[in-house]
Parts: C-alpha cells; sequence; structure tokens
C-alpha cells in the first residue's frame, strides 16, 4: 500500500524556492580584494540565477549536459550553482590546483560543454584549450571592463549575457534521482574518479548535516565558508545557509589568507565557519603574529583530513571557539560523521576529553558504517580493532562517473579506503589509509605518480612515498628510495628529477635512501610498514 502524502521530490529547486520566498533578503557577502566586500541579497542572487538560466538556453545548453566552474567562492560561483542545477544542466566544479594533465583529462572525460572561468584561471585554460576540443566556449565570470585579453575562443563575458536576460526563469520539475552535479576526487590509481550527486542526494545530506547534533547552524548564524566551492560544494554550505536562511559569507580567492579572514569574521560577525586544518592554522599563526581576534565566531567545523591536539587547545583556550571534527569524502557528498560532545561527555576526565575530540565522530542520520578484515568479515565495534571502513546511505556514490569497472562497491557497501575503530555508541576513529594517497593541505597527491616518476631515473631501482607530518600542510610526500650501488647522486640531485615532470607541489618534501625496501607476501612494497616506520616522521 501507498502512502496518501504529496509527490514533491526533494531537488535544488526546492532549496532556492524556500530561500526565494523566505529568506529573501538574507545577505550573502564576497571579498573582491583584501579590503572590499560585494553584497547581495538571496533574493537578488537567484534572480541573477534564473537571468543566467536564460542566457544558457540562449546558449544552447540542454539539460543534463555538463558545464564545469573554474572559480573561487563568490556571489556569481553560487548563482551558477542554482542556474545549472535548477535548470537541468551538471554543474561540474573543477579544482584549479590540479595539473593540467589532470584539467584535461576531466574537461574531456565530463565532456564539459561550456566553462566559467575567474579571469585568475585564463592562463591555465589557454595553456589547454587544444586539448579540450569538445568545449563550445568559455565565460569570463567577470564584467567586460575586467574581461582580460585572452587567445581562448569563443569567450563570452557573464556579466553581459545577464543583463541581457529577464530575471524570470520558467524552473523545470526535475526528478528528485536526477544529476545536478558532478566533482572528481583522485583514485588510488589511474585517473580522478567522478562522482556525480543527485538533487536527492544533496538535499537529503544537507538536511542531515544541519540538524543540531551534526553540525546544524541556525538564521542567527552568519556562516563563512572557508572550503573551496570547487571541493565538494564547500561541504554543502552553499545548499544549507539559504535552506535555514542564515547570511553567508564568501572569502573569494583569499581562502588562505589570515588577514581577510580575520577581518571578515569580525566585520561581518561570522558565528559558523568550516575550514580543513591547513587553513585553521594559517588563521591561528596570523592571529598570533597579529595579535587580533576572531571574537564573533563561536562554532568552527574541521574535517577533510586529521587535525592536530594543538589546533583543538588553540582555538579553546586562547579563541573561546568550539572546534569540531567532522570525517567526509567527496563520495559522500562531503560529511560522513561528525564530533559533537554528547552527554556522555562530561562524565569523562580532562585526559579523555581530550583523546575523545580527535576522534572523527558519529555518523550523521541516514549513513550507516561498518568495517571489516581484509576478507571482508565484519570487525566488532569495541573502539579498538581496526579494520577497513565502509559506509552507505543516500548521500554516498554507488558508483563512479562513466566507469567501467568499481572495485570500491562492495554488496552495497562503498569502501572508503579508510582504516578506522568503531567504538560501542558508533563514534569512528580513523586509524590509517589503506588508499594510496597523501593528503597535503586538504588536497589529495598521488604516492603513486610520484613513484612512477622517481623510478624512471636511471640510477632508482625501487621507490615508495609515504606522507610525512607536517606541521602546515598536514602531510607531505616523503620519499624512500633504493638506488644503484655505484651511484653517487644526492638527495638534491634527485629532488631536482621530479621539476617539470609531477606538479611543483607534489615534488616530495625529503627522500631518505635505504638498502632494500619491505615487502608484503604477495611481493608488493608494503606501505604499512614504511608508514609504521617513518610515518610519524616530521618535516619542517
Ligand atoms: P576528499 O574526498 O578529498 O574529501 O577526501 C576524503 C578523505 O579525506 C577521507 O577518505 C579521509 O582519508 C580524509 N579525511 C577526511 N576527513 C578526515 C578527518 N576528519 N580525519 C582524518 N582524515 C580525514
Amino acid at each position: 500500500m501507498q502512502g496518501q502524502m504529496m509527490n514533491v521530490p526533494l531537488t535544488i529547486t526546492t532549496v532556492m524556492e524556500h530561500a526565494r520566498l523566505y529568506h529573501a533578503k538574507r545577505e550573502i557577502i564576497s571579498a573582491i580584494d583584501p579590503q572590499s566586500t560585494h553584497k547581495t541579497t538571496y533574493g537578488e542572487a537567484f534572480e541573477r540565477a534564473a537571468q543566467l538560466a536564460n542566457a544558457l538556453a540562449a546558449l544552447g545548453c540542454k539539460p543534463g549536459e555538463r558545464i564545469a566552474t573554474l572559480a573561487w567562492n563568490d556571489y556569481r560561483h553560487f548563482e551558477i550553482y542554482y542556474a545549472l542545477t535548477c535548470s537541468g544542466a551538471i554543474l561540474h566544479t573543477i579544482n584549479p590546483r590540479l595539473f593540467e594533465e589532470q584539467l584535461v583529462y576531466i574537461i574531456n572525460h565530463a565532456e564539459d560543454q561550456w566553462i566559467f572561468l575567474d579571469p585568475d584561471f585564463v592562463p591555465l585554460l589557454e595553456n589547454i584549450q587544444d586539448d579540450i576540443p569538445n568545449v563550445k566556449g568559455f565565460i569570463t565570470l567577470c564584467d567586460e571592463k575586467q574581461t582580460p585579453k585572452t587567445s581562448l575562443k569563443n569567450i563570452r563575458c557573464y556579466e553581459t549575457l545577464l543583463s541581457e536576460q529577464k530575471s524570470d526563469f520558467e524552473w523545470p520539475e526535475l526528478d528528485e534521482y536526477s544529476a545536478c552535479s558532478l566533482c572528481y576526487t583522485s583514485g588510488t590509481t589511474g585517473n580522478p574518479k567522478g562522482v556525480l550527486y543527485s538533487h536527492r542526494s544533496i538535499v537529503v545530506h544537507a538536511l542531515s548535516v544541519s540538524m543540531l547534533d551534526a553540525s546544524g547552524f541556525s538564521a542567527n548564524d552568519i556562516v563563512l565558508s572557508i572550503v573551496p566551492m570547487f571541493h565538494v560544494h564547500a561541504w554543502g554550505l552553499p545548499f544549507r545557509a539559504p535552506m535555514i536562511g542564515s547570511k553567508l559569507v564568501f572569502p573569494g580567492r583569499y581562502l588562505g589568507n589570515g588577514e581577510v579572514l580575520q577581518n571578515l569574521i569580525t566585520k561581518e560577525k561570522v558565528s559558523f565557519a568550516v575550514g580543513v586544518p591547513t587553513i585553521w592554522q594559517l588563521l591561528i599563526d596570523y592571529l598570533e603574529q597579529s595579535g587580533k581576534k576572531i571574537e564573533p565566531l563561536r562554532r568552527a567545523i574541521v574535517g577533510g583530513a586529521a587535525c592536530p591536539q594543538s589546533l583543538f587547545d588553540q582555538f579553546s583556550n586562547e579563541y573561546d571557539v568550539e572546534l569540531i571534527q567532522g570525517w567526509g569524502m567527496t563520495e559522500l557528498g562531503s560529511v560522513g560523521t561528525v564530533n559533537i560532545p554528547g552527554p556522555d561527555f562530561e562524565h569523562l576526565n580532562e585526559a579523555e576529553k581530550k583523546s575523545s575530540v580527535l576522534k572523527q565522530g558519529r555518523p550523521i542520520f541516514g549513513v550507516q558504517v561498518k568495517i571489516t578484515d581484509d576478507e571482508g568479515k565484519e570487525l566488532p565495534w569495541d573502539g579498538q580493532t581496526s579494520g577497513h571502513l565502509y559506509v552507505r546511505g543516500p548521500n554516498v556514490c554507488n558508483s563512479y562517473f562513466s566507469q567501467e569497472s568499481d572495485e570500491f562497491a562492495v554488496n552495497g557497501w562503498f569502501m572508503t579506503g579508510d582504516v578506522a575503530n568503531i567504538a560501542a555508541d558508533g563514534t569512528v576513529q580513523i586509524t590509517d589509509r589503506s588508499k594510496d594517497l597523501i593528503k597535503s593541505g586538504g588536497e589529495w597527491i598521488s604516492s603513486i605518480e610520484i613513484e612512477n616518476c622517481a623510478l624512471t631515473h636511471p640510477q632508482i631501482t625501487e621507490a615508495a612515498v609515504i606522507g610525512a607530518k607536517h606541521e602546515k600542510w598536514g602531510e607531505r610526500p616523503f620519499l624512500i628510495a633504493v638506488k644503484r650501488a655505484e651511484d653517487s647522486s644526492s638527495a638534491e640531485d634527485i629532488l631536482n628529477w621530479f621539476d617539470g615532470k609531477i606538479a611543483s607541489w607534489w615534488k616530495p618534501d625529503n627522500i631518505l635512501f635505504v638498502e632494500e625496501l619491505p615487502h608484503t607476501a604477495t611481493g608488493k612494497v608494503s606501505k604499512l610498514s614504511l608508514r609504521e616506520k617513518y610515518g610519524e616522521f616530521f618535516i619542517k
């Protein structure tokens, strides 16, 4: 028997309509240079999204087509989020920090038709435009005066496109299961993989993560998104803030600028913010140097990588900010668990409280977790036994976009590539990573690609790259290599080998020559033993 309730689809259009009707006057602030900001409202932003949807229709864009953005966090990117998804097109947010080969791969793999770009990224696209022949044209996110001279073909100006269009659009009624956006993430091996979100997954995730015991905020909060909008929709904030009716603050291109962030927090009275550990550390360093404060900030969410104890201590002792840890993945439409202190927290002693905040937290509504051994046998939830962490739920990726085999999907569960223990109450603690990736400042580095490059050096016979701890970046690549006995190359010679062959920020920070590398029973280099031996190695 079917329920007799209305079949109103959970789409991003419902978020837009809700905010347009009930939160139209709430502000969106964007930093446009270190000193000044741009102000708009949800009402105005959605009118401009309608103008943009008309402009895209005039350019011949069709539902289901992928349209990319290479853009910072600001009001124009926010408008594009809604214009594309609510008109049935697919928003493909691209990480501009990828290097050219990867950009070419994902633009071609996604079959992007148009690319919106901040003027900063014009040179990047000029370099690769001959390799992305399917892209019909480029739309610069500025007005005519600011449009740079460029060799990019079929270039349009965003503000001009909008000015030619009316500010209402007949938004189609979309199926909640239809695709709305695409974000690529690094795979353990091979090329980046695309996660294709549905409207429903975005809305369900936004609702679950907005609960008070997840990382909820209210219409009285002022919310700052320091997580880039090209990284898993800035953890959902551009959907959550309009849903709730909170004022939204975007730092523009100044995501890594402590001074601008401090200024925005105090001037705009930001009370809630999200960021990766590296960004929070950078802000704390700036505050320490300048003696400035961040008084309005009450709660900050940290995630994307393991967060050091010192950051929790500094936030709470020196700045009276509650720092809350979350764990998530691109494949989860961002958040999987959040560590909000529950009713039992007060009964812990000080040492237990300290170690408790370092855990990744309990699953948000809808996310199921389990851990298994190498053979797939489920392991107990005793807070001690570590195993491969699997997840399932309405916001979890089922299969990658246009990808034949999915080694991550096992019997309806998604294998995260993280290794964790789970306590009896469902608290997850990440203890290791089985995927061969290094997370530096919140961005992935493929250890395999560095190893392959190292092995092209005529004097290197075997190479392994692991993530070593780093004060600022969390992890940095550390190369452990075996070289030919007669070779006299120095570490510096070998490190110079990487110049121009891989992205400069992927270059290992350090190299250690060893006689031999440890191997597993199947003859593979044992990264686990190397991580056990050298993973605590600290690169300054
Ligand atoms: P991404 O898909 O780029 O968001 O990266 C997801 C991965 O980042 C996870 O699978 C973890 O390896 C790592 N990660 C995310 N949040 C945390 C956290 N709070 N602690 C430790 N690692 C994390």
